[in-house]
């Protein structure tokens, strides 16, 4: 069975716009005059990843438009005993209205799944208009175009995530809570940094679910196994494991090749350094390919046995990466030596809270609350003399986290103001170390 998904909403508030827009096909008709006749209409709809059926009530609340709850009775109270999920559609060009608010208190007395769509959000102001919705009580409004194909890809996310079952193009990405879907590391270093040492060290502590077996080519193996804390964690990284003698032979080259793969593939990176070396140029490098790939990177200063001054060495390997490494400010750090497998146990919990910052998700609420604010504290430059204005901030994605930030020539703002974004986000969300992703949504 396909989850219905029912779109509700009072007359001309843009339901069948966004029923076009989602079925990606005209079925219903739209028309500017409130009762047209319509019929009921459903369609089959593909929202990320999810098939569902689609129905749009719009014609259905049209009967005699005496009270909203003889409405609702007549009609859409039908439609909604199949849904799965609603999508309460208001208008933020005509602002809430008293049919809004009993719509609303009657989704809420109804527990079915509800997500608020904000319609006619587009353009100036129409996010700030958006956040009236609140009001509704039915959580964050998701500020929404119909016609013009904005905001839609939120809120293709939110219905996913409402629907709560995994997406076709993420089938083998882990959902962040579930400890049976592996957690996808890669083990990333110079050659002699001791991954292999590392590896052997993580399986000895914890039950192997699959030993070392042969893959697709000679030096690929699979390697899962429950950590500390449970969850599954499958090792994507074949590097570690190559033949010596074949790294050594085109050492530079063969080891960016294998860890770009390997970075791909993986949902967290652990960089494994040297830290008898300290970091140089090739591990700065491998750290900011993870961070190019948008991967959560810890990073294990190994060999701490041998170490002679720890407080000397520590200081020096993270002002090399305060110097070099902004992009992953605060990346969390762990010293061990996996030789003799002391602080090895501090890796996983390590792993686990990066993997945990790079899935989480900020409610649309919660972004522009902090958004004004930071805007408030440092306007946006005038760029040639024009002022930028920045509307409003969503989060389309997580994985890594990003943020897409609304507004009149948007595309347009300085390297540093982003920086300055980025790193604000960090800090008020407390996110170090994660890679973080903005896009810049220039609007009319
Ligand atoms: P329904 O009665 O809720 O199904 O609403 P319709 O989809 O028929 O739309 C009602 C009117 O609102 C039409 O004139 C649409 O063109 C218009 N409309 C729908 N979506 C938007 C939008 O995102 N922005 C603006 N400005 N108008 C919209
Ligand atoms: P890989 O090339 O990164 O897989 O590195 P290996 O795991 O093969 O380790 C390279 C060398 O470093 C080996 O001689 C290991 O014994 C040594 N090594 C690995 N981890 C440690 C450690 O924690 N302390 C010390 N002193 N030596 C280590």
């Amino acid at each position: 069975m396909t989850p219905t998904v029912v779109i509700l909403g009072r007359p001309n508030v843009g339901k069948s716009t966004l029923f076009n827009r989602l079925a990606q096909r005209k079925i219903a008709i739209v028309d500017d005059r409130p009762g047209v006749t319509r019929d009921r209409k459903e369609a089959p709809a593909r929202i990320a990843g999810h098939d569902v059926t689609l129905v749009d009530t719009a014609g259905l609340e049209e009967a005699p438009p005496d009270t909203v709850a003889g409405r609702m009775r007549a009609s859409s109270e039908a439609a909604l005993r199949a849904a799965d999920l609603v999508l309460f559609v208001v208008d933020v060009r005509s602002g809430l209205t008293p049919s809004d608010r009993a719509f609303a208190a009657w989704l809420r007395r109804s527990s079915l799944p509800v997500l608020l769509i904000a319609n006619k959000a587009e353009g100036r102001g129409g996010a700030a208009a958006a956040m009236e919705a609140f009001e509704l009580g039915l959580g964050d409004p998701i500020a929404v175009s119909a016609e013009h194909n904005e905001g839609l890809g939120v809120l293709h996310e939110a219905v996913a995530e409402a629907l709560g079952e995994p997406r076709d193009e993420e089938e083998d990405e882990p959902a962040a809570d579930d400890p049976e879907r592996p957690l996808r590391l890669a083990i990333v270093g110079r050659p002699n940094a001791g991954k292999s040492t590392l590896l052997n060290a993580l399986l000895g502590e914890e039950r192997m679910i699959t030993g070392p077996e042969p893959g697709l080519t000679r030096d690929a193996i699979a390697v899962e196994w429950r950590d500390g804390t449970g969850g599954r964690v499958r090792l994507v990284d074949t590097a570690g494991m190559r033949k010596k003698a074949r790294i050594e032979d085109r050492l530079e080259q063969m080891s960016v090749a294998a860890t770009l793969g390997a970075l791909k593939e993986a949902e967290v990176v652990v960089l494994v350094v040297d830290a008898l070396l300290g970091m140089d140029e090739q591990d700065l490098r491998i750290a900011r390919l993870a961070e190019r790939e948008g991967r959560a990177v810890v990073i294990a200063f190994n060999k701490w046995d041998a170490v002679e001054d720890r407080e000397a060495t520590r200081r020096r390997l993270t002002d090399v990466l305060t110097a070099s490494l902004a992009q992953l400010k605060g990346i969390s750090v762990v010293p061990l030596a996996a030789l003799t497998g002391r602080g090895v146990d501090r890796l996983m919990p390590a792993v686990r809270a990066a993997y945990a910052l790079w899935n989480r998700r900020i409610t649309t609420g919660e972004l522009n609350r902090w958004f004004e604010a930071a805007l408030t504290r440092h306007p946006p430059p005038a760029v040639d003399g024009r002022r930028v204005k920045l509307r409003y901030a969503t989060m389309p994605k997580a994985r890594p986290p990003t943020i897409a930030v609304f507004g009149t020539r948007a595309e347009e703002l300085p390297e540093d103001y982003r920086r300055y974004l980025v790193n604000a986000f960090r800090e008020a969300f407390a996110m170090p170390g994660v890679p973080i992703r903005l896009q810049l949504r220039g609007t009319r």
